[in-house]
């Protein structure tokens, strides 16, 4: 308890923006995350994670996220929408062969993510596609999404950026 406390006491002395006038990245995920009464910090011994600044009752949502890249679990057999994951009156994409879609809305908001994807996966032989798996998909499009970010051509915020998944820690046991 103290240590929520702690944390929340810290939440509320927000400081101002950073030398270049754009908060940090680190700034900005504590403000979104002071909005949901939440916090990140280190323990000893336990590592990094998600601090609750208050009670949350039984059954209210604490978080809720959209992933920062995702793909379908299956390739080329349109399965579900790549953007929605709807599995019905889906089409592909007609230059790569790959993506599906339930619609052009759906289309319209993968496009600028999938427009790099589709041309390396057109690029491709048959037989390097049929290599092709969700998880080399899921890398190129956690690249991609990373790479779009950083252009800023599409937005990032503080709960919504690769230095949220560079800076997740490892739990494996070396
Ligand atoms: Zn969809
Ligand atoms: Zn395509």
């Amino acid at each position: 308890m103290n240590l929520f406390l702690f944390f929340f006491s810290n939440l509320l002395e927000r400081r101002g923006v950073g030398a270049g006038g754009m908060a940090s990245w680190e700034e900005q995920l504590r403000d979104e995350l002071a909005g949901r009464d939440l916090a990140v910090a280190s323990v000893p011994g336990k590592g990094r994670g998600l601090f609750a600044a208050r009670s949350f009752f039984p059954g209210e949502v604490v978080i809720s996220q959209e992933p920062y890249a995702s793909t379908p679990n299956k390739i080329s057999v349109g399965s579900n929408c790549d953007n929605c994951f709807a599995s019905r009156n889906l089409r592909k994409c007609s230059v790569c062969r790959v993506a599906w879609y339930c619609g052009s809305a759906c289309q319209r908001e993968e496009w600028k993510l999938h427009q790099l994807e589709c041309r390396a996966i057109a690029a491709l032989t048959e037989d390097r596609k049929k290599m092709l798996t969700p998880t080399i998909r899921l890398m190129v499009r956690l690249v991609l999404r990373r790479k779009l970010q950083d252009d800023k051509a599409i937005p990032s915020s503080g709960t919504d950026n690769y230095n949220l998944v560079d800076a997740l820690e490892s739990h494996r046991i070396i």
